[in-house]
C-alpha cells in the first residue's frame, strides 16, 4: 500500500520532493487536511496555521533549483510545541496566563528551521508550562493518544507526539525538562531525543527548569530525529549555556556497542509487558552483535526526588516574571497586591500553582540546605555514577516508561503522575543525551499500545544514540 504524503517520513518526503513525484504544496495540503480532519477529536494542535503561500513557494523553488544541496527539511511541514516562540504567533505554553501572548521574535531553533525552508503546521498542546506527563494539565483541554483515544499521549509534549503519530505533520519539536519528549514519544510509538544540555539553544523557549530544559525532535524514525536535531543544534550567542562546537572530541562510534543494563531498576512497578518487550529488544540487539553488561546505578533511587526539588525550584523562579504587571493575564484589583494575587490565581492552573509553592518552599531560607542543596548534591553524585558506568559501557538502556499509555484521570494523584518520570529525569539532571525508540507494543483492552526503550549516552555522544536507535529499528 502506498503511503499518503502526510504519512511519509522526512527522508521519504524529501526524496519524493526531489524526484518530483510530490510537490511542496501537495505535501502541505495533505498534512493540513489531516490536521483539520483529526484535530477536533485529538486536540493535538491549539492552532493550525493557515497556509503560508510565500513559504510554500520559496521551499518549492529551493528544492527545484538546489535539489541535492537543498536541506532535507526544505518544504517539510512540522508541528511546534506551544512553548517555542514563532514570531507573530501566539505562544501560550498552554496557559491561560499567556493566552494572548504573541511572540515578537523567533526562537533560535525556529530561525534555523526557517533558514532551511521548513513549514509550520501549527502550535501543539502541552501540559501548562510543560509541567506534567499526560497533557491533562493544559488550560485548553486534553490531547488524546491516536493509538487509543481513551488514553493519554504522555506529556508534556503530548500535542506534538499525537500530531506526528496521527500523521498531521511529518515531525515535530517538543521540549524536555524531565522526559517531556521521550515519554510521549514512547507512548505514541515515536523516536524522541533529549540532546546533551547545551547542544540546542534554549533562546525563545519559554523557560521551565533552566538547568534541565532542552528543545528536541519527535519523529517517526531515528533518522528523522537525527535530521531535525542536526538542523536545530549549535552554539548560540543568545544562550550562553550552548556548547561551543568542538568542545568535546568527536567520538568514533564502535560497530558493536556495549549496552549497560541496570537490572536492579527493573523490579516491581515495571509492567510485565514492558519488561517482556525490553528483554526481546535487548536479545535482538545481542543477536545483531552488541553486548549486554550488568551495571549498577545505586543513586538512581534518589533521582526522582532530586528532580522534584530542583525542577519546581527553577520553575518558581522562572514563572515569577508572570506577575500580571509586565505581560500576560493581568486583571486589576484594588491594590498592587490584589493585582499579583488575582493574575497569578486566575492565570495559572492547579499543577503550576502546586509547583510554584513547592519551589518557593524548597528555596526558602529555612529549607534551602535541607532540600535544594541536597538535591543539587545528589545531582553531582548521579553524574559521577553515570560517568563511571561509561568507563565500561557505551550506552545505558532501560524502558522509557513503567507502563504503556494510561487512561485519562487514572493518575489523578500528583505523586503517581510524578512517578511516571522515574526513568527519564536522570538524563536531565546529568545533562546527558538520551533517546526513546519504539520497542514494540503491549496489549490493553484489545488495543496494541506502543512502548519505548530508553538509551542514555555520555555528553555529546548523540551519535551513539542514533546508532543504537537504528539498530533497534533494524532488528524489528
Ligand atoms: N513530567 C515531568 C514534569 O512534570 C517532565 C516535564 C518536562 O520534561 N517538561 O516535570
Amino acid at each position: 500500500m502506498t503511503k499518503k504524503p502526510n504519512e511519509l517520513t522526512i527522508v521519504e518526503a524529501a526524496a519524493a520532493l526531489r524526484a518530483r513525484s510530490l510537490t511542496v504544496r501537495e505535501l502541505w495540503d495533505a498534512c493540513y487536511a489531516a490536521a483539520q480532519e483529526k484535530n477536533p477529536e485529538l486536540n493535538a494542535f491549539l492552532e493550525i496555521f493557515p497556509a503560508d503561500e510565500r513559504a510554500i513557494e520559496a521551499a518549492q523553488i529551493r528544492v527545484d533549483t538546489d535539489k541535492e544541496s537543498a536541506p532535507l527539511l526544505c518544504g517539510i511541514p512540522l508541528a511546534i510545541k506551544d512553548n517555542i516562540l514563532i514570531e507573530g504567533h501566539i505562544a501560550s505554553a498552554a496557559s491561560k496566563m499567556l493566552g494572548n501572548y504573541r511572540a515578537t521574535y523567533d526562537a533560535t531553533v525556529i530561525k534555523k528551521l526557517k533558514e532551511q525552508n521548513a513549514l509550520f503546521v501549527g502550535r501543539t498542546n502541552m501540559d501548562e508550562f510543560a509541567m506534567g506527563s499526560s497533557t491533562e494539565h493544559s488550560a485548553y483541554g486534553v490531547t488524546k493518544n491516536p493509538h487509543d483515544t481513551s488514553r493519554v499521549p504522555g506529556g508534556s509534549s503530548g500535542g506534538s507526539a499525537a500530531a506526528v503519530a496521527a500523521h498531521l505533520c511529518i515531525a515535530a519539536l517538543g521540549t524536555d525538562t524531565g522526559g517531556s519528549i521521550r515519554q510521549p514519544a514512547a507512548l505514541t510509538g515515536l523516536a524522541g531525543l533529549k540532546s546533551t544540555y547545551g547542544a540546542v539553544s534554549r533562546s525563545g523557549a519559554i523557560a521551565l527548569g533552566s538547568s534541565l530544559d532542552q528543545i528536541g525532535p519527535l519523529a517517526k524514525t531515528v533518522e528523522d530525529a537525527r535530521i531535525l536535531y542536526e538542523a536545530i543544534r549549535g552554539a548560540d550567542p543568545l544562550d550562553s549555556t550552548t556548547i561551543t562546537d568542538g568542545l568535546y572530541p568527536a567520538r568514533e562510534v564502535p560497530e558493536n556497542l556495549r549496552i549497560g543494563v541496570p537490572r536492579h531498576l527493573l523490579g516491581e512497578g515495571v509492567d510485565s509487558g514492558v519488561l517482556a518487550a525490553l528483554d526481546a529488544t535487548l536479545k535482538r540487539l545481542t543477536e545483531a552483535g552488541h553486548t549486554l553488561v550488568d551495571i549498577e546505578l545505586p543513586t538512581s533511587s534518589h533521582a526522582l526526588a532530586s528532580y522534584y526539588v530542583i525542577m519546581p525550584a527553577e520553575a518558581s523562579t522562572n514563572l515569577a516574571r508572570l506577575d500580571g504587571i509586565r505581560y500576560g493575564h493581568a486583571p486589576r484589583g484594588k491594590t498592587l497586591l490584589d493585582d499579583y494575587v488575582l493574575s497569578r490565581t486566575e492565570g495559572f492552573g492547579e499543577e503550576t500553582r502546586r509547583r510554584i509553592l513547592l519551589g518557593t518552599f524548597v528555596l526558602s531560607s529555612g529549607y534551602i540546605d535541607a532540600y535544594y542543596r541536597k538535591a543539587d548534591a545528589a545531582r553531582a553524585v548521579l553524574r559521577r555514577e553515570y560517568n563511571d558506568a561509561f568507563q565500561k559501557v557505551d550506552v545505558i538502556a532501560f524502558p522509557t516508561t513503567l507502563s504503556p499509555a494510561f487512561k485519562f484521570g487514572e493518575k489523578g494523584d500528583p505523586l503517581s503522575l510524578y512517578l511516571e518520570d522515574i526513568f527519564t529525569v536522570t538524563a536531565n539532571l546529568t545533562g546527558m543525551p538520551a533517546i526513546s525508540v519504539p520497542m514494540g507494543t503491549v496489549e490493553r483492552d484489545g488495543k496494541k499500545l506502543p512502548v519505548g526503550i530508553h538509551f542514555t549516552a555520555p555528553h555529546q555522544a548523540e551519535e551513539i544514540l542514533f546508532t543504537i536507535g537504528r539498530a533497534v529499528e533494524n532488528s524489528r
